[in-house]
């Protein structure tokens, strides 16, 4: 407690109603929460296991049970639940399986296959190209967040456009009925719809969590919301932390205004503000809080620090792409040696994925060891996608999206004319495919095609057999050498030493599943609902980090981090602001998400922007993020050749080659 200031410990000791922590970046709100849990096991003798904290990542989850796990000590923090409400909402229809109408084993499907599902649906019953399929998938996304139901949809539907969203949503709802599989969305929407329907379930919900606490506020979505507030009940046993200068994530439904809608719903509400910032220094905060200025606010506040005023911001001007990849890592190599600092002290942010790959390169290049965050996660890689289909088949053989995945993968000879007549019955039969090709006859297909189709079966079942019958990891592994995936990836691979590294992954793959088994003392079919869990929140490749690397990263996955030395590159219009957001007029959002990244900083902060960049094969011009002028000018300094200088020299260069080229014509 002695390490807070006097407003983090009224925050942690306040327990007698709601409370809202609402501060700006740096604050403290973070700690406090952690804090908040020790204190309430320590002092007010709460069990940890009546205690939820919810935050937005994986990784900062893991951190907070860290943690608390040391501030406590012992084994008292055992059966603390720290997890994303994602994971939360999953822990909740775990154990009212029946009540949703779901049998065991069910699965979760992950944006790709919802939208393969969803494309499926339109070809097929809606003589459609499909082409639609990704603004659906949004549509059903943004409803599910709303907790517009399909029968809703429909009846406010106005126009043949929305008419066909509505009508797919339904489609597509039954559908992940008669898989046995829910989406992202559905981990929160169901818990809330069950909530509201059985007050007897939600009353022993409301007994199980006695207090609960939520990081990063300001990004929950309004389903989120509403778990928060029926968990919560009359008792008000809740501490929310956030800053609505950082919600980012409005794209999935979450809204600055949410804030204020809490002090609407809890009439008790407190409210703490934190404004003394303990990470960055004066001059950080200073560009921070001048360009978030720009925006509308639903609460002021102004940070400070006592952190002293520190270096000047640079911007640092390149000719194009792949100079200010050099610069960034030049710069860091520089400073590295002079300052005697680590690797891990350094971070590379930027606006799109796509940004990575120079700087990858570059990094390469001078063997800078880094860490890609949410690049290709690992479970995006194909081989690994197989697998996980094979998993998702053996837990729940009404999985269509994994079978259709890997009938043919290794090749069994099952072409697409076989699948799509066996997919016709299985719709006349309303079954799934696995089911339909126990119950199809000689009329719908040849008799070779059916009888590899009855193979296949037979084999899967078989796996499954083994492991149910307690055959575990050992039955996974000898599934794979029996279909002999290894000389499937040999025989794709463009060479050996690319199929050794896929295989590595497939191993790496089990050896997870394995871990989880053993660590989390769960059976196959849980640990493979974890996994695919956790492959949807992106982490998996991050306990391998080892500690000193240079760290890439979007801003998005940047909150809540912190590092010494931050460089935010591209900061240019139309990469930071995005050019989607520049068309909607959806400026504030960007600015957050600059904001976001200024104060992920500790001591320096510099931004890259460059004169000419490479999009879609061409070399277009670039002009200043309009951020750039929004900071306080006195307090940067710019650095790197002036940008028409740097072109006049290189049109004259042009021309003296030229003159070269004639002279030894
Ligand atoms: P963000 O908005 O980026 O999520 P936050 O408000 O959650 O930030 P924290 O991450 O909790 O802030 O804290 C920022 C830094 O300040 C951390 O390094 C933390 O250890 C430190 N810190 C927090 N409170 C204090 C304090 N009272 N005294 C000294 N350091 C503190
Ligand atoms: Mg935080």
């Amino acid at each position: 407690m002695s390490q807070l200031n006097p407003r983090q410990r009224e925050a942690v000791r306040y327990i007698d109603g709601p409370l809202l922590v609402l501060a700006g970046a740096g604050s403290g709100k973070t700690s406090v929460i952690t804090r908040k849990i020790a204190y309430l096991v320590e002092t007010c003798g709460l069990r940890a296991s009546r205690i939820a904290a919810v935050t937005f990542t994986n990784k900062a989850a893991r951190e907070m049970k860290d943690r608390v796990g040391k501030l406590l000590g012992g084994n008292a923090a055992e059966g603390l639940t720290v997890s994303t409400f994602h994971q939360l909402g999953l822990k909740i229809i775990r154990s009212e399986l029946k009540l949703l109408g779901l049998k065991n084993g069910f699965s979760i499907f992950d944006g790709q296959d919802t939208q393969s599902l969803i494309k499926d649906l339109l070809i097929q019953e809606h003589g459609s190209d499909g082409d639609q399929a990704g603004i659906i998938q949004q549509q059903i996304s943004n409803w599910k967040n709303d907790r517009v139901l399909p029968e809703q949809a429909l009846a406010g539907a106005s126009g043949p456009a929305q008419m066909l969203c509505a009508q797919a949503y339904r489609r597509y709802q039954r559908a992940l009925k008669a898989y046995n599989a829910l989406d992202f969305d559905d981990l929160i929407l169901l818990p809330t719809i069950l909530f509201e329907s059985h007050a007897d379930i939600l009353e022993k919900w409301q007994n199980t969590i006695h207090y609960l606490l939520v990081d990063e506020y300001q990004d929950t979505n309004s389903s989120q919301y509403l778990l928060v507030r029926q968990l919560v009940g009359v008792r008000g046993a809740l501490t929310v932390v956030g800053d609505d200068d950082q919600s980012i994530y409005a794209w999935r439904g979450a809204r600055p205004e949410n804030l204020a809608q809490l002090q609407e719903d809890f009439p008790g509400l407190k409210l703490v503000k934190l404004e003394q910032n303990y990470r960055s220094t004066s001059r950080i905060l200073k560009a921070a809080n001048t360009l978030i200025a720009n925006n509308d606010h639903v609460f002021e506040k102004q940070l400070w620090s006592e952190l002293g005023y520190g270096d000047p911001l640079r911007v640092i001007r390149c000719a194009d792409e792949n100079h200010e990849a050099e610069q960034v890592v030049a710069e860091i190599l520089d400073h590295k040696l002079r300052k005697r600092t680590r690797f891990g002290d350094y971070a590379i942010l930027y606006r799109g994925n796509h940004q990575s790959r120079l700087i990858e390169l570059a990094l390469q290049q001078q063997q800078v060891p880094y860490h890609l965050s949410g690049g290709t996660s690992f479970f995006a890689r194909n081989e690994v996608k197989d697998i996980m289909a094979y998993l998702r088949l053996i837990v729940n053989e009404n999985d269509d999206n994994a079978f259709l995945r890997i009938a043919n993968v290794p090749r069994r000879k099952l072409g697409a004319s076989t699948l799509e007549a066996l997919g016709n019955f299985a719709n006349e039969q309303h079954c799934s495919l696995s089911q339909a090709i126990g119950r199809i006859g000689s009329g719908v297909l040849p008799e070779a095609g059916r009888n590899r189709l009855r193979e296949f079966r037979l084999w899967m079942d078989r796996i499954r057999r083994q492991c149910e019958g307690g055959g575990g990891i050992s039955a996974v592994r000898q599934m794979i050498r029996e279909m002999d995936y290894e000389e499937w990836l040999n025989q794709l691979s463009s060479s050996e030493d690319v199929a050794e590294r896929r295989m590595g992954n497939v191993h790496f793959l089990v050896d997870s599943l394995n871990r989880v088994m053993t660590d989390e003392g769960v059976e196959l079919d849980e640990a493979i609902s974890r996994l695919i869990l956790r492959d949807l929140m992106e982490q998996q490749e991050e306990e391998d980090a080892s500690p000193d690397n240079v760290q890439l990263m979007t801003m998005h996955a940047s909150k809540g981090l912190e590092f010494p030395h931050v460089f935010i590159i591209g900061m240019e219009e139309n990469l930071l602001p995005h050019r989607a957001s520049v068309e909607d007029g959806n400026i504030e959002e960007e600015r957050r998400l600059a904001y976001v990244g200024i104060t992920r900083a500790q001591q320096t902060l510099a931004m890259t922007m460059a004169a000419r960049r490479r999009q879609f094969g061409e070399t277009i011009n670039c002009e200043p993020s309009r951020f750039i002028d929004e900071l306080p000018q006195d307090d940067l300094t710019w650095q790197g050749t002036d940008v028409d200088d740097q072109q006049a020299n290189e049109e004259r260069g042009q021309e003296t080659l030229a003159g070269l080229k004639e002279l030894f014509a």
